[in-house]
């Protein structure tokens, strides 16, 4: 049962093969032996995970169940959660308990049935790509358990990783769901911006931001991100488009599917394993029946500093709800309101979040906002047009995910743009709000992951989700 595909518990689920009580015990138990260790998950809350388990038996039994119903999942923790704690990896929320529902959550469980592990471990407000920024600690990537397991959806990509969870989801502002998955070698899907509510997803970048599945293959991806889509009222960048079936077209063949290269993507700057692995991988798809152009996106090398302006512009702004006031960790000595806000700032936020709050606030203030914001903004425009111009010579264009493979933990904390660079094949998506997922492509040195990354058109996540289905049906 550990090891079954979405598809395959559904049908376990629906012959009585087992219950979803069962079933979700199975990974609560392998969630207390293994997860001390991993520390994939913050919190677990086992009566909490068997009531909903029980009423998702009760509509399997009763002939209500959807396709997903009694099925466990594990969800980032920056995801709110009526009655579960909901810290988003920081010591400001490390108390918070949700009054609400995201509307992921809502959609998932209480519409779709499925069956909360608990709260994955993450990035502090989903900041960082190792996930080494979190309040709660580092999480041991389940390959190589003295390296990171990316971040900043780490905790997620190491619950399936290693088994103590079917599937997870996972939020992307610039690579967050990509890149631990291909550290952990699964696959991630990014969905263009606005598809999926952000409504009750604690904002970091809130341009940026999109929620997504992560899971061992794409076909789960794709059953996952059926249960989580849809027009939201709440969220005023939701995008009212008719319903999709993301499963649609996983049976098509690859035959006539042209594949963009960028020249960027497979310059210098990419680890040689890495680029072996990542060109096996094309090799692959051209033998399934796809061809292969070279394409350019000439502004890429201009994604990170772009990227890294407006993420912590919009951050700076996001955050400044937590001052201490309503909700959030609160200094318990002060002398007055503004030494309660500086001393409740200080405390609840831990040192990449500062840092990023002071780069936004400072790009943003007068003086400095047309210099950098607004030339950040341009730069966001022009990577935009790249990418318009090379989808007019392909469907997808496919590159790296990482430049690496998982790297050790500690490795690069002391060194913040050493960090950000290695974002370099995944913001430009964000930028762009165009969808895209990172699927394992083999292994580079010492048997660790390496991740493909395909990048669609606007709303093109079938069609993403159907190469990469056919790629790993192959192989
Ligand atoms: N690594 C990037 C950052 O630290 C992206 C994080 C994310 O996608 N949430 O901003």
């Amino acid at each position: 049962m550990i090891n079954k595909s979405l598809k395959e518990l559904a049908q376990a689920l629906a012959t009585k093969q087992i219950s979803s009580v069962e079933l979700s015990t199975l990974f609560l138990d392998r969630i207390e032996r293994l997860n001390p260790d991993i520390n994939a998950f913050v919190t677990v809350d086992r009566e909490k995970t068997l009531a909903m388990a029980r009423a998702a038996d009760a509509r399997i039994a009763a002939g209500t169940a959807g396709p997903l119903t009694g099925i466990p999942v594990a969800q980032k923790d920056i995801f709110c959660a009526e009655g579960w704690t909901t810290t988003c990896g920081s010591k400001m929320l490390a108390n918070f308990v949700s009054p609400y529902d995201a509307t992921v959550i809502r959609k998932m469980h209480s519409e779709a049935g499925m069956v909360s592990l608990g709260k994955t471990n993450m990035d502090e407000f989903a900041m960082g790509s190792s996930n080494e920024t979190s309040f709660f600690g580092q999480v041991k990537n389940p390959w190589d358990r003295t390296r990171v397991p990316g971040g900043s959806s780490g905790g997620s990509a190491a619950a399936v990783a290693a088994r103590l969870a079917p599937a997870a989801t996972g939020t992307d502002t610039g690579g967050s769901i990509r890149q631990p998955a291909a550290l952990c070698n699964l696959t991630g899907l990014k969905p263009t911006y606005g598809v999926v509510s952000r409504y009750g997803m604690i904002a970091f970048a809130s341009s940026l931001d999109q929620g997504g599945p992560m899971a061992a293959s794409a076909e789960d991806c794709a059953l996952l991100l059926n249960t989580m889509v849809g027009f939201d009222e709440r969220d005023s960048t939701s995008l009212d488009r008719p319903v999709e079936d993301y499963a649609r077209d996983l049976d098509k063949p690859l035959n006539g599917l042209r594949i963009g290269l960028p020249k960027e993507f497979f310059g210098e700057g990419c680890d040689a394993e890495v680029m072996a692995a990542v060109r096996a991988a094309i090799a692959e798809y051209e033998k399934l029946g796809a061809t292969c152009v070279e394409v350019s996106l000439p502004n890429s090398h201009l994604s990170v500093p772009a990227y890294y302006v407006i993420a912590p512009a919009e951050a700076s702004s996001n955050l400044s709800r937590f001052d201490g006031v309503r909700y959030g960790h609160r200094a318990a000595e002060y002398t007055d309101l503004n030494d309660m806000y500086c001393k409740s700032r200080a405390e609840g936020f831990g040192p990449e979040v500062k840092r990023r709050i002071l780069v936004g606030t400072y790009v943003l203030s007068h003086g400095y906002y047309d210099a950098y914001y607004i030339k950040a903004q341009k730069l966001r425009r022009l990577i935009a047009q790249d990418f318009a111009a090379a989808f007019e010579q392909c469907d997808i264009i496919a590159g790296p995910t990482n430049p690496t493979v998982a790297y050790g933990l500690g490795e690069k904390t002391a060194d913040p743009v050493q960090m950000y660079l290695g974002d370099i094949y995944t913001v430009a998506v964000n930028l762009a709000g165009l969808p895209a997922l990172s699927h394992p492509a083999g292994f580079g040195a010492g048997g660790l992951p390496v991740g493909l990354q395909l990048i669609g058109k606007y709303f093109h996540e079938a069609n993403l989700l159907g190469a990469a289905h056919q790629f790993q049906l192959a192989t």
